[in-house]
């Protein structure tokens, strides 16, 4: 018994020290009828202007559980191109792509960052790509172009980023909108996160994405082994095929987790906290008016609750904190024995708009 302890030990250790890829919990639970697949659709590599070779950024993901990722260098700017030509402009995704395909855990598609000046073009992603070198072209409209030609899903990288910070729809994509040539935004980008950016996703119906656009690794920019995680994208798929995926970011089902905010439409942030922020059936004990009910937060992300509603707890204030895949004991004070409650709460960490935070409703019977 005692050797066979000593043992579990000595493996659990090696596990630890050769960094091995153990099975993740899942960030979130899907709403029933649903999946969701965590994605990360901006990384670079050192055939633009990243710093590690493709396979690196197979075993990041692998790592830190991610579904899918896009490899997505610059198609223009190319800064190692004396050490590492790169005539193919498939070469990261096929490196990738070859590193990974034992893997059932994780999948890799094509992807570009169309790249010219920041003004007044800016730089786009195109993921889904079935030929990355057809984007080599003239200017970025026609790389953009041809993007959609290859029914490419595309979008708005980080439009923070002039001397402002503040991102502004400009004559360039205005006229992409227009034409739906663009499809989506980054309102995060790496470790910034942008109101002006989400504005923009919601008041011309562009999907919210958050990705890490990785240069060097994302244990230095994000304190993985520390508790960190990169941006990542959720997407609220109905199936977990590829066209489900594409089709899902299209109509912009798709929830951002930056370090602890979620970001995204009321409707999917609305079904992903229900189907995380699980109540027990609550109880009052013999003799007592003070209601007894759990709560159990399913997911990877702190829940930070703010109560809106007429009664008070015996533990807790308004604000109440619940930690990853934990639970929390709440003692409501009824004042006297109802037979159902409501408890209506705002998820201070959850935004559907720029400084909007997120109403979630629990209507529960009392035993
Ligand atoms: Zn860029
Ligand atoms: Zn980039």
């Amino acid at each position: 018994m005692r050797i066979f302890y000593l043992f579990f030990l000595i493996t659990l250790n090696l596990s630890f020290i050769r960094g091995q890829i153990v099975d993740k919990k899942k960030f979130f639970l899907p709403p029933s009828g649903y999946s969701i697949i965590s994605t990360d659709l901006h990384i670079h590599t050192v055939f633009s202007d990243g710093s590690v070779w493709p396979n690196i950024r197979v075993k990041e993901a692998l790592k830190e559980g991610l579904d899918l990722i896009a490899i997505t260098d610059h198609i223009e700017y190319l800064p190692h191109r004396e050490d590492i030509p790169y005539p193919d402009r498939n070469r990261p995704f096929n490196i990738a792509k070859e590193y990974n395909k034992n893997s059932k855990k994780l999948r890799i598609i094509n992807g570009s960052e169309i790249t010219r000046d920041i003004s007044p073009s800016g730089h786009f992603n195109a993921v889904f790509l079935k030929d990355a070198n057809k984007l080599v072209q003239k200017d970025s409209l026609s790389g953009i172009i041809e993007a959609n030609k290859q029914n490419a899903f595309v979008f708005w990288n980080h439009p923070n980023w002039d001397s402002t910070g503040i991102a502004r729809l400009k004559e360039f994509q205005t006229y992409l909108v227009n034409k739906k040539l663009l499809h989506g935004i980054e309102v995060v980008n790496e470790t910034t996160f942008s109101e002006e950016a989400f504005q923009i996703a919601i008041d011309n119906n562009l999907t919210i994405l958050g990705t890490s656009d990785i240069h060097e690794l994302t244990e230095w920019t994000h304190d993985i082994s520390s508790g960190g995680h990169r941006p990542i994208t959720f997407v609220l798929t109905k199936g977990l095929s590829d066209s489900d995926l594409k089709k899902a970011l299209f109509k912009g089902e798709t929830l951002v987790w930056f370090k602890d905010l979620l970001i995204g439409k009321k409707t999917v942030l609305n079904k992903v906290l229900k189907s995380n922020l699980i109540f027990s059936k609550p109880f009052y004990p013999k003799g007592k008016t003070i209601l007894h009910a759990t709560l159990q937060n399913k997911s990877a992300t702190k829940i930070q609750l703010k109560y809106i509603g007429q009664y008070s707890f015996h533990d807790d204030s308004d604000i109440i904190t619940i930690n990853p895949y934990s639970e929390l004991k709440l003692r409501i004070k009824t004042r006297e024995i109802i037979d159902k409650v409501n408890l209506p709460f705002i998820v201070l960490n959850a935004l559907e708009g720029p400084k909007n935070h997120t109403k979630i409703d629990f209507n529960l019977k009392i035993n």
